[in-house]
Formats: structure tokens, C-alpha cells, sequence
């Protein structure tokens, strides 16, 4: 149940598992919260999305179902431009060296934001995973304003969506440790270069398709009820027998799919979680239009500005005079009435790129529930039920990661390995947890 990054992970290794797989997706596109919309004839993604050369899990499963997938991809080494206040970018020849070297070196910071940078940096790589939790905002203390500005707060909203001072430090920690310095490899950032449901889930359901699977698109479970030995999925379309089922609906939708008690421990557990939104506006300019690079972050580079990065998609997807704007989190502007917040960002953008021209159209879309709220020593549920053939997958699931695409995809590949268990299924060997 679920189509989006997690459920297609599911899909792919039960396939792979020898199982005949049905997928029920309650939107028209498979994707979820990383899918491509069609607004006005424009195909859009639902919002900007980064990969990181960390996500193993996903990039592993891309590969599995196309080895070609990383030409979907376009690969950047660590780079950190802060529009006209701060610059740096790592050599990827250099291994982890590459990212303390380019701090060093970097343009904008002083010897003071450096080396509390570096020193924070080290004390993460020596210091327990299991250290107690608290907020970003204290695990900061003594930190400079100039690097928490221009580094630790855009870097923290980036990764957790979730302010500095509601953010969990543990969980931060574990994205600087296994992105920011796990190695050139690691820290590349992926940018898309096809929409995202094109990137994974699409070629992922090709992939269940050949495996006898199928895909009941814009079709909503509604209902689940228990059986002797399995399942029946009550849809607006049909009734459906199933041995064992995978339950990756985002955790905001688990609610409304009232199940049974005996399954619904993933339920109660988020019932606390709280939500933070992200908005993408789109900004179409004539062609020819252009930024000096693909990503540009703009958060605190202007004051009172709006925009915390801009991509240039005419590099990465080839959509020529396309920007695509990010404001992550809790934001004072996602209150405002659209159309004057597409103009600020408009104007905005003038401000940074004065070459800019007059834009075409804008378009600003609003996901509330982008991610859970990255909150302090959240108790996040493992997946697991009472019933081995019932498992839970999603972003939301227990993991070190804040809700991205590889948690997801992680979460999928453990429900896949758990239900394949108790199926008497063989897991592929690289899928074996
Ligand atoms: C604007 C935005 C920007 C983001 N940027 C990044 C980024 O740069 N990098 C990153 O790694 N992550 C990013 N994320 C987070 C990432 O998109 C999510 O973590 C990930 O997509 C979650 O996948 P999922 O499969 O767990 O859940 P979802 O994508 O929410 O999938 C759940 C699916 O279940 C379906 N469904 C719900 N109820 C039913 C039902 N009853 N029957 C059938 N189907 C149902 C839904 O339609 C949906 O398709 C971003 C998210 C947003 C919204």
C-alpha cells in the first residue's frame, strides 16, 4: 500500500524475492511526496529534491533495476555557496581531507567560524552515536553566529527540516557523520536530471511489472481487513486476497486507513509526530536565461530575504530558463497570500541575479507535511507488528536519518527482508538485512 519511495523499495525486493507483487497507489503518478505534478501543461516535480552519494540503500536499488540509472543523475562534489558571503568547495580527489581542506580554505569565514567549525566537526567524528539528545541550538553553543548564519542553520534546515532549535542533535550528527564526512563519495550531492517519479519509482514498477506484478494506479485502500492466512485490501475498485502486506502510506495518511488493532502500532506512535513544510517555487524565465552555477544557497544572504537555495534546472534537468526556488521548514512567508510570495521571490532573485529578465509565469507549491518534525529524542516505531506478515515502511520509520529519500528506501528493503522471512522468501543476496 503506498507507491512512493518506500513502497517501491518493498515492491522491488519482494519482485526480486520470487513474489507476485501488487502495488495500490492512491495518486494518478507513483512518487508520493517525490513525484512528478502537471500544473497548466508544465511538468513539475512536487519539490526540489537533493540526493546525496550517501543514500547506499536507494542508489543501490536504482542500479539494481537499471544499471544505467547514474546517468539520472548529476554528481557534485561538496559544495557550499552562500550567495556572496561564503564559498567552498571540497576536491573529491582528496577523500575526507578534500571537505576539511576545503573549510580551511574556504572564502567568507574567518579563522574563528573555521576552526569551531572543525573543531565541532572532530568532536562529532569521536564522540558516542548513543550521546544524549538535545537541540541543534545547544549542541552549537560557542559556535560563532557567522558559521551557525551561513553554515550549521542552512546545513541543519537542508538535512532535518527543522529549525536549530526544535532539531535533534543526535540525528544531525548522524547525517554529518555518514554524509559530510564519510568520505568525496559520500558528500557528492545528486541533483536529478529526469522528474522525480522518472528517476526511481516508474522504472521501479517496470521492474515488479516483469516480475508478474502489477499497479493499481489512483487506487486508495480504503480498507484491510485481517484473514486466516493473509489479507483481504478493500479499494473504491475491488477486493484483494494478499499473503502478506507492506504498509507504506505516509504517516500522516496511517489514520485514515483504520486498522486493525492488532496492526496499528505504527499508528499510535505517530500520533505525537509533528510536521514541518516545504515550498518549491518554480520560476520560468525565457531560455536563454541562466545562473553561474546549478544550486546557489541564498538563506540569510539578503536582508529579510525569502529564498533559502535556487536551482537552475536548465543545468540539471535541461529545462532551460527554469528556477526552481526552496523555502524549507517553519517559515514566517508560507502564511502569506501566493501570489505575493511568488513576487517576493521574484524580486528576490532580481536582487541576487540582476541579469535576470522578466519571468514568464511562477509557480509556488506548498507541501505541509513535507517531513516529520526532526524533534529531539522523537520515538520513532521500528515497522514491526504482532503479525509477521503486516510490516510498516516509510521515512518516518526508526532509523538514525531524518525523513529523506533513503530513509525511505531503507525502510522498504527492512519490511521486504521481514515479510520474505516470513514467507520462506530468498532475499537477494545484496538485499539481505
Ligand atoms: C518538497 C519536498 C522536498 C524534499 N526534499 C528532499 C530532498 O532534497 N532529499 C531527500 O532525501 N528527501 C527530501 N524530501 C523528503 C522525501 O520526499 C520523503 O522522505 C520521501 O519521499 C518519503 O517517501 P515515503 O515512501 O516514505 O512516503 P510518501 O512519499 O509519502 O509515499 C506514501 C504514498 O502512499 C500513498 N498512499 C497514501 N494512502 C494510501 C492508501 N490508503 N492507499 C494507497 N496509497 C496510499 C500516497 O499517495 C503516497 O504516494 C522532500 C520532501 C518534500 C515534500
Amino acid at each position: 500500500m503506498g507507491g512512493g519511495y518506500a513502497g517501491m523499495a518493498a515492491a522491488v525486493v519482494l519482485s526480486a524475492s520470487g513474489c507476485q507483487v501488487n502495488v495500490f497507489e492512491a495518486g494518478k503518478r507513483l512518487g508520493g511526496r517525490a513525484r512528478q505534478v502537471t500544473w497548466h501543461g508544465h511538468h513539475l516535480d512536487n519539490g526540489q529534491h537533493i540526493l546525496l552519494g550517501a543514500y547506499t540503500t536507494l542508489l543501490g536499488l536504482m542500479a539494481f533495476v537499471d544499471p544505467d540509472e547514474h546517468l539520472a543523475l548529476k554528481a557534485l562534489p561538496l559544495t557550499w555557496d552562500m550567495h556572496g558571503k561564503v564559498n567552498l568547495s571540497a576536491n573529491p580527489l582528496l577523500g575526507r581531507a578534500g571537505t576539511l581542506l576545503a573549510l580551511l580554505t574556504a572564502k567568507g569565514f574567518n579563522l574563528r567560524d573555521k576552526m569551531g567549525i572543525l573543531s565541532k566537526l572532530v568532536q562529532t567524528r569521536f564522540s558516542s552515536r548513543s550521546a544524549p539528545d538535545g537541540p541543534v541550538s545547544d549542541w552549537l553553543r560557542g559556535q560563532t553566529d557567522n558559521s551557525i548564519c551561513y553554515f550549521w542553520e542552512p546545513l541543519c534546515l537542508a538535512a532535518l527540516n527543522t529549525p536549530i532549535h526544535l532539531a535533534s542533535s543526535r540525528i544531525f550528527k548522524s547525517v554529518i557523520l555518514d554524509g559530510l564526512l564519510a568520505g568525496a563519495n559520500a558528500s557528492r550531492m545528486l541533483l536529478p536530471k529526469v522528474n522525480l517519479s522518472a528517476l526511481w519509482p516508474e522504472k521501479a514498477a517496470v521492474f515488479v511489472a516483469k516480475h508478474d506484478g502489477k499497479m493499481f494506479l489512483a487506487e486508495k485502500v480504503k480498507h484491510l481487513q485481517c484473514d486466516a492466512d493473509g489479507f483481504t485490501l478493500i479499494t473504491s475498485k475491488q477486493a484483494l486476497s494478499a499473503d502478506a502486506v507492506v504498509c507504506a502510506v505516509g504517516p500522516h495518511q496511517l489514520a485514515d486507513l483504520d486498522l486493525p488493532h492488532e496492526l496499528s502500532s505504527a499508528v499510535d506512535h505517530v500520533s505525537a509526530f509533528a510536521y514541518q513544510p516545504i515550498r518549491t517555487v518554480y520560476v520560468q524565465y525565457a531560455e536563454t536565461a541562466s545562473l553561474p552555477k546549478p544550486v546557489h544557497g541564498l538563506h540569510h544572504c539578503i536582508e529579510n530575504g525569502i529564498c533559502h537555495w535556487v536551482f537552475d534546472r536548465g543545468q540539471l534537468t535541461g529545462e532551460h530558463g527554469l528556477l526552481a526556488v526552496v523555502i524549507s521548514a517553519e517559515h514566517r512567508q508560507h502564511a502569506s497570500p501566493k501570489e505575493e510570495l511568488e513576487s517576493k521571490v521574484i524580486q528576490e532573485l532580481k536582487a541576487f541575479f540582476p541579469e535576470l529578465p522578466t519571468p514568464l509565469w511562477a509557480k509556488s507549491i506548498l507541501e505541509t507535511r513535507a517531513t516529520f518534525q526532526a524533534d529531539v529524542a522523537l520515538p520513532r516505531p521500528d515497522g514491526k507488528t504482532s503479525n509477521a506478515r503486516f510490516a510498516f515502511a516509510g521515512d518516518y520509520i526508526e532509523s538514525p536519518y531524518p525523513a529523506t529519500l533513503e530513509s525511505a528506501a531503507r525502510s522498504g528493503v527492512v519490511a521486504a527482508n521481514r515479510l520474505a522471512t516470513t514467507l520462506g522468501l530468498n532475499v537477494p543476496e545484496h538485499f539481505k538485512i
